[in-house]
Formats: C-alpha cells, sequence, structure tokens
C-alpha cells in the first residue's frame, strides 16, 4: 500500500521534534550534531532567538497579503540585497528551482527584449543541479531526474564541467546565455576555478549572452563571502538563491543587473506567496545576523578549522576517504566506500550529513557552528572511518 506521503523520498529513520543552534534533538531528547543544516537552509541555527523573534512578531502583525499591494518588507530585503551584491532588482520566490525558473525566463526575455528572439537556449553542465520543475530538470540534464516524465524542455545543451573548448563550441546563434553553479553541489562538492568563471564572464560578455550564476547552495555565507563568486571578483548578471536566505523559511529570490532585467515588466512574471511577509521578515532577520561585522570572517575562520581537521582526518582514514574539497562551510568527503556507507556511520555516531554525487558525502553545518561544534563532529567522524575500517 502506497504511504500516506508519496514515497519520493528515502528517509532515514529518524524524526527531529526540536533544534538548538548546531543541534536537533529527538522526541526522547536524543542529540544529534547537524552537519546537514537541512542541506543548507538552516545557516543561522535552529531556533536562532533573533529569527523567531522576527517569525513570532511578524506572525502577530500580518502572514500574508499577496504581491497585489506595497510590500514594505519584501523592499526592505530586495534594497539589502542590491546593497551588498552586483544586482538592481530582485524578484521574489518560494523556492530555489522557482528562482531558477525566473532566472531562465529572465535571460529568455532579455534577448528577445533587445532584438533576439532566437536566442533562448541556454548552456549548463554536466553535474549540475538546479531543481525539480520541467525546465530545471532539464537545465541539470541528469538522466535520473528526466527518466519517464515526457519530452525533456527545450533550449538547453550541457556541455563537460571544466572542457573550455566544448563550451566555446556549444555557443550558436540560439545561446542567450550560460548557467552555472560556482561550487557544483548536488553534483558532489565541485568548486569552479576563479580563472573560469572569469573566462564565462569574457565569453558571455563577446557574444552577447547573459552569465546566470545559481548560488541555492553556494549563497548568503556559506562560502566565507556574502556570495561564493565574490571569491573570483566576476558579477553575473542574474543570480538566483533560495536555501540558507530564509534560515529554514521557504523563500529564494532572482537578483539581476538592471539590463538584465530590461524584459520583465508588470504581469510578465508573478507568484502568489513568493515573498510574502512572514518570508522576509525572517530573510531580513538572516541578513541582520550574517551582515554583522566580522561575521563572515568568523566563517572564513571556523571554514579553515574545518578543512584542516578534514585533510587530518583523510591522512588517518586512507582506505575510506579518498579526497577532501569545497569551499568555506561546503565541503565534501570523496569516499573510498559507498558514500551512503560512510553517511550511516556517522549517522551511527549521531552525526548528519548530505549525500551527494560522485560518491561525496557533504558537510554543510549552519554558519553559527562553533570551533567546539566542528572538533566534536570531526570526532565522529574518525570513529564513523574507525567503524568502516572495522567492518571492512
Ligand atoms: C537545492 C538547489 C536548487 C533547488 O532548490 P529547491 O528549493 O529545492 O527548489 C537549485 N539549485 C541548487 C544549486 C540547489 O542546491
Amino acid at each position: 500500500m502506497i504511504s500516506p506521503v508519496l514515497p519520493t523520498y528515502a528517509r532515514a529513520k529518524v524524526a527531529f521534534d526540536r533544534g538548538e543552534g548546531a543541534r536537533v534533538f529527538t522526541a526522547d531528547g536524543e542529540a544529534y550534531l547537524d552537519f546537514g543544516a537541512g542541506v543548507a537552509v538552516t545557516s543561522c541555527g535552529h531556533a536562532h532567538p533573533h529569527l523567531v523573534a522576527a517569525l513570532t512578531d511578524q506572525a502577530r502583525k500580518i502572514w500574508h497579503t499577496s504581491n497585489l499591494y506595497q510590500m514594505p518588507g519584501q523592499e526592505k530585503l530586495a534594497q539589502r540585497l542590491i546593497e551588498n551584491t552586483f544586482a538592481d532588482t530582485v524578484f521574489f520566490t518560494n523556492s530555489g528551482a522557482e528562482a531558477l525558473e525566473c532566472a531562465i525566463k529572465m535571460a529568455r526575455k532579455y534577448q528577445s527584449a533587445t532584438g533576439h528572439p532566437e536566442r533562448y537556449r541556454l548552456i549548463t553542465f554536466e553535474g549540475a543541479f538546479h531543481g525539480r520543475t520541467l525546465a530545471t530538470i532539464a537545465a541539470g540534464g541528469q538522466a535520473k531526474y528526466l527518466e519517464g516524465f515526457g519530452p525533456k524542455v527545450e533550449g538547453f545543451d550541457q556541455v563537460p564541467f571544466g572542457d573550455h573548448e566544448a563550451l566555446k563550441a556549444a555557443i550558436g546563434p540560439e545561446t542567450a546565455g550560460i548557467l552555472i553553479e560556482p561550487v557544483q553541489g548536488e553534483g558532489g562538492i565541485r568548486p569552479v576555478p576563479p580563472q573560469c568563471l572569469k573566462g564565462l564572464r569574457q565569453l558571455c560578455d563577446d557574444h552577447g549572452l547573459l552569465l546566470i550564476f545559481d548560488e541555492v547552495q553556494t549563497g548568503v555565507g556559506r562560502t566565507g563571502k556574502l556570495f561564493a563568486h565574490e571569491w573570483s571578483g566576476v558579477t553575473p548578471d542574474i543570480m538566483a538563491i533560495a536555501k540558507g536566505i530564509g534560515g529554514g523559511f521557504p523563500i529564494g529570490a532572482c537578483l539581476a543587473t538592471e539590463k538584465a532585467a530590461v524584459g520583465m515588466t508588470a504581469g510578465t512574471h508573478g507568484s502568489t506567496f513568493g515573498g510574502n511577509p512572514l518570508g522576509t521578515a525572517v530573510a531580513n532577520a538572516v541578513l541582520d545576523v550574517i551582515l554583522e561585522k566580522g561575521f563572515l570572517e568568523g566563517v572564513q575562520q571556523r571554514a579553515l578549522t574545518l578543512k584542516q581537521k578534514l585533510a587530518a582526518l583523510k591522512d588517518n582514514h586512507p582506505a575510506i576517504i579518498e579526497d577532501i574539497r569545497g569551499a568555506g562551510l561546503m565541503m565534501g568527503i570523496k569516499c573510498k566506500v559507498p558514500n551512503t556507507a560512510f553517511q550511516a556511520a556517522a549517522l551511527d555516531q549521531h552525526l548528519l550529513t548530505i549525500g551527494a554525487g560522485d560518491n561525496v558525502v557533504r558537510l554543510l553545518p549552519p554558519l553559527i557552528v562553533t570551533d567546539a561544534d566542528i572538533t566534536e563532529a570531526v570526532d565522529k567522524l574518525d570513529r564513523a572511518c574507525k567503524a568502516l575500517e572495522a567492518k571492512a
């Protein structure tokens, strides 16, 4: 008999009742260290007092009005995102995939509004992940997500990761832009070197294409800068964000330059829930935390600690760990054992991790994680590796 909840997820057999900081607790009070953060979502940790206050204060005032009226909280959030990024304007969504849908539509609309309606195709990269809507599974191009869902949405050309020549060859008269994650997340924590991002910017400028960054996972402090592309000095024309910006409240956004947004006039796009008062109140509170002076420097320091401890872990367990990679608090452990076995061994130690492609286990702790939490997590990983070694 089918389960009441559509059985599309392979869930671990554990449920959490409450959380605090980097820890979650079962109803029986058993603690787990959360180095998954709900897939890079709970950026400020669980039950952060400032976020709880923002949500409850707003809940007492007004939850939802729709975008038919002025939205002061949304305007404030947009203004702050603009002040801290390349962007001139922001569209709010409820998820990452919707932020990407807006980005894809905007790139097509830009070309059409500037005299090139024939340019509607986007170049994407093997191993990419952009969401689960029909357009975003086509953009991601992964067979396992496309299989059985009918004809793939037209207009996406995929090239191998890191193959500049294939990329150049893929640019044609119908190309509208290039879409890329600065660090592939679900593809297995594969950072794009800064010089490659620079090369993409140059190619886009030379060919009249738009550069779109998917920072749904890498954004909002995850790599130690507000956005990962800042490490390269390259800015996109359009950027999709979500996950960390809501700290657990579902909200996403599509940020763009004025130039890229030229076609997006009244009536061309919309969302009922997108950027509603509850969501923007929480997202503004998340920005209060992350934009506080010194916060991102703290993330960078803790990221360095994590990276060094993981390097030592790898040296101590050469039969289990092949490689450590990533940026900031977005680290990947490439396993020599199946990553599912590694994750299960970590779960046995009460450490939550997230799987990824390329046999990688992701560590995505909340950005407020402490050095003591990091030490504890790596100790748990050490015990998990020993348990795996004992089994081999
Ligand atoms: C999670 C993710 C998405 C999709 O976000 P949803 O909120 O699940 O729709 C898109 N792109 C990247 C890089 C992601 O990590």
